[in-house]
């Protein structure tokens, strides 16, 4: 299997967060990247490219030009300087001022784990260059391709940055890949993808699907819940399953399976995008669900048997020592 993926990616160094008023080292680490790729080396049936660049069209068909010449324009700070929203603006209405400098960050951010720094562009940038890749490779040759993206995306909205996310990779995939037919993307991250569901909120083309930690209790917290069903053209073309954490494997793989059979009876896809999220595995420090290699590899052969070309894209899986182990069992399903 063709995987795409650029060392730039771990130029994006992180060192700590804030989780609810308690200082954590960050956990969006490079170390991710380097377990998944010795477990796929050591593997060899995997054949890791380094993506070209990709066109900014690309990416300006989901996001705000704005929005991606300001983090563009973080290339500007020095190797040490390292900005952290922490001031949001509450209301939309007002003609708020966009910001001149990252300094006023908050403008396009939701969250305060999120930091930018020098190479949090051009990291970005080759995360999405990565999952463009990979939609195209599927489209080309119809077999299943993953992009080791990181920084992850599915948080990132057209015009809003969180969740350790700035550009959202499964969203270009997706549009992309729509131009040619309707897509599917399922989200199956610990945490709702908010940014792709408001991305493709109002959108009968790519129908966003996610199960997740149930929001009233788990991050993001303000998006995921069974009622937000899309509006517009988009209505009926958005499901979320939220589950209690701490819900058993098979009950979790049960409630997936039967959440796409809900879709297939309604929307035929040509495509399907996948967000995967490893961070519903046993023991993830930020998912309290409990997949093992065996679920993931279930979870894999599901989505292969709907039969469709299949763009596999990383998101989150924080449990280093496991992610490779993790990522390997799921890939091997597509095999
Ligand atoms: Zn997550």
């Amino acid at each position: 299997m063709k995987v795409f993926y650029n060392p730039v990616q771990k130029t994006h160094i992180l060192t700590h967060e804030i989780i609810a008023g308690k200082r954590y080292r960050h956990h969006e680490k490079k170390a991710r990247l380097e377990n998944i790729l010795k477990h796929l080396r050591a593997a060899k049936r995997f054949d890791v490219c380094i993506p070209d660049a990709l066109p900014i069209e690309a990416v300006l068909a989901v996001h705000d030009e704005g929005y991606i010449r300001f983090l563009e324009s973080s290339q500007m700070l020095s190797k040490e300087e390292v900005i952290w929203p922490y001031t949001f603006p509450n209301d939309r209405r007002l003609s708020i001022r966009e910001p001149v400098t990252v300094f006023t960050a908050g403008y396009y951010c939701f969250d305060v784990g999120t930091p930018i720094m020098s190479d949090t562009y051009i990291a970005a940038m080759a995360s999405a260059s990565g999952a463009y890749a990979a939609a195209r490779h599927v489209l080309e040759t119809g077999e299943a391709c993953y992009a080791l993206a990181r920084p992850p995306g599915h948080h990132a909205a057209s015009a809003l940055f969180g969740g350790y996310c700035y550009i959202n990779n499964a969203a270009i995939a997706a549009k992309y890949l729509s131009q040619k037919g309707r897509v599917l993307i399922i989200d199956f991250d610990f945490h709702h993808g908010n940014g792709t569901q408001s991305i493709f909120y109002n959108s009968n083309e790519v129908f966003y699907y996610s199960i997740h930690g149930d929001p009233s209790i788990e991050y993001p917290y303000f998006s995921g819940f069974a009622e937000e069903k899309g509006i517009g053209e988009g209505l009926g073309f958005n499901l979320n399953i939220p589950i209690e954490p701490m819900v058993g494997a098979a009950e979790y793989l049960g409630e997936f399976k039967e959440g796409l059979n809900q879709i297939l009876k309604r929307f035929d896809p040509k495509y399907i995008v996948c967000s995967c999220g490893f961070d519903v595995a046993e023991g993830d420090p930020l998912g309290h669900f409990a997949l093992t290699p065996e679920h993931f590899y279930e979870l894999g052969t599901t989505i292969k048997s709907l039969g469709k070309p299949v763009t596999l894209i990383q998101e989150g899986g924080y449990l280093v020592d496991r992610l490779g182990v993790n990522v390997h069992a799921f890939l091997s399903a597509f095999l």
